[in-house]
């Protein structure tokens, strides 16, 4: 049955570009007012260090809530964003909320917030930044900002420019979703990242797939090596966080540790110790 299917895909597929065609086009309609409305919200999901069990910073992560759609992910309306120019404004808008809040009620916790490619190829990135810095009063080195290697593709000199300009006024540089973009290695030695995030696809490949497992540990290898901090995206279970902290990967993210929240559960959430969940335990106990 599934067979027929594949050989009609084509066809079964066409009218859902379509549909999906018209929603983006919808999305991207909507989104011209939603700043203005209020519609947008961050979320915050927390780093938790294996050292010292305790939240060291946390994600901004953007929300749409659009007020007949529900909650929209930012996997469907970032990329909407992006091709429409809009991200730019939206993005500014969540970096100034990020720093804000760090500065009101994450004291000495870091703030992480990814960059579009497309805001970052801009020349006033830096600039930008610069300032809201200074407007908010974050301690540069608070911040931190998540790039892709998509970004690095194909302009090397401007990018490396605007990362060490970056550097240079204290904001850290976190590479994101490490291992699913191109000659990762190569830009590894290139740029001056402060921190690696291993890709999800890897960590939740561990408890099935002796290739994910490798990849995890050589990555956590590598970073630790180079002197880099590592952090293990979407850690959704002990035997994840188990097989990760014997690698020696330094924080954890995911769902294990903390789902996105808003921030007033953010806040509640701001001084737990996970130390339970983290606490070395032998195998036997973790399989039950
Ligand atoms: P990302 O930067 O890799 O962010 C991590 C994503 O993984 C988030 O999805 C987070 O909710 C999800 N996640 C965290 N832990 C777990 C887990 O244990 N299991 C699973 N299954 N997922 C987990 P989210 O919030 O839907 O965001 C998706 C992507 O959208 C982000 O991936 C990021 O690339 C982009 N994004 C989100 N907010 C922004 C933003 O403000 N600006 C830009 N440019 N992109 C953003
Ligand atoms: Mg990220
Ligand atoms: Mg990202
Ligand atoms: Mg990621």
């Amino acid at each position: 049955h599934s067979k027929k299917l594949g050989r009609n895909c084509y066809n079964v597929f066409k009218p859902g570009m379509n549909e999906l065609m018209e929603r983006r086009r919808e999305l991207e309609g909507d989104m011209d007012k939603a700043l203005q409305r209020g519609e947008f919200e961050v979320y915050f999901q927390p780093r938790v260090s294996v050292a010292t069990s305790r939240i060291t910073g946390y994600e901004a992560l953007l929300r749409w809530n659009h007020p007949d759609r529900g909650q929209i992910s930012p996997q469907e309306f970032i990329p909407v964003a992006e091709a429409c120019g809009k991200i730019v404004s939206i993005g500014a808008w969540i970096l100034r909320q990020a720093c804000t809040a760090a500065v009101e009620h994450f004291p000495g916790q870091r703030i992480s917030v990814n960059i579009s490619p497309v805001q970052f190829q801009r020349a006033e990135f830096v600039e930008e930044a610069r300032r809201t810095v200074e407007e908010t009063g974050i301690r540069p080195g608070l911040l931190e900002l998540e790039i892709t290697e998509s970004m690095l593709l194909g302009d090397d000199y401007g990018a490396l420019k605007r990362i060490e300009k970056l550097k240079s006024l204290g904001f850290s540089i976190a590479l994101d979703d490490f291992g699913t973009g191109y000659s990762s290695l190569s830009y590894l030695s290139k740029f001056p990242f402060d921190t690696i995030k291993i890709d999800r696809s890897f960590v939740s490949g561990i408890e099935t797939n002796e290739n994910a497992r490798l990849i995890a540990r050589t990555v956590v290898d590598l970073a630790n090596s180079m002197g880099k901090a590592i952090v293990a995206e979407g850690v959704e279970t002990a035997a994840q966080a188990e097989f990760l902290i014997r690698c020696g990967c330094g924080e954890l993210q995911g769902y294990l540790l903390g789902k996105p929240l808003p921030i007033s559960e953010a806040i509640e959430a701001r001084q737990a110790s996970f130390e339970d969940l983290l606490a070395f335990r032998g195998r036997d106990e973790i399989d039950d």
